[in-house]
């Protein structure tokens, strides 16, 4: 599952990530990173489910950073998608398939680079809003 960590200026110099990894043991891999001297906000992977995850999330928070889990990354519009592939292949991780039907995006390999919302001459890509839970 991905979430964005988000950093008030007291927490930002605070070792949270790795305070989280050698309390729960999970190895959380930062995806994107936006740091400044007032605020943070990170979008990291957690290899979790279940009551590790929930552990992972109960342990950030206790680091005082606010958490936000991430839906799905990339929003396919199928009434403006027409299979062309011209999005697979600027794909650095290899998440994208195309099938003769449709375009499926996996979500474990998805790195939320947006090169294939760049890449799609239909505007038939965008990246999903997120939304606030854990
Ligand atoms: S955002 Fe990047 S990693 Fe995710 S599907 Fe698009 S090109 Fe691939
Ligand atoms: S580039 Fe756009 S239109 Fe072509 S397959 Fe990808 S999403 Fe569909």
């Amino acid at each position: 599952m991905k979430i964005k960590i988000l950093y008030t200026h007291e927490r930002v110099k605070h070792p949270v990530l790795s305070t989280v990894i050698l309390k729960t043991g999970v190895p959380l891999n930062i995806l994107e990173a936006s740091i400044s001297p007032s605020r943070g906000e990170l979008v990291v992977d957690v290899p979790a489910s279940g009551d590790q995850l929930k552990a992972v999330i109960e342990a950030l928070k206790a680091e005082g950073v606010e958490v936000r889990e991430l839906g799905p990354t990339i929003e396919v519009d199928e009434e403006k998608c027409v299979l062309c592939g011209a999005c697979v292949s600027p794909c650095p991780t290899g998440a994208i398939t195309l099938t003769m039907e449709r375009l499926e995006i996996d979500e474990q390999l998805c790195i939320r680079c947006k090169a294939c919302v760049i890449a799609c001459p239909f505007k038939a890509l965008s990246m999903a809003s997120t939304s606030w839970e854990a």
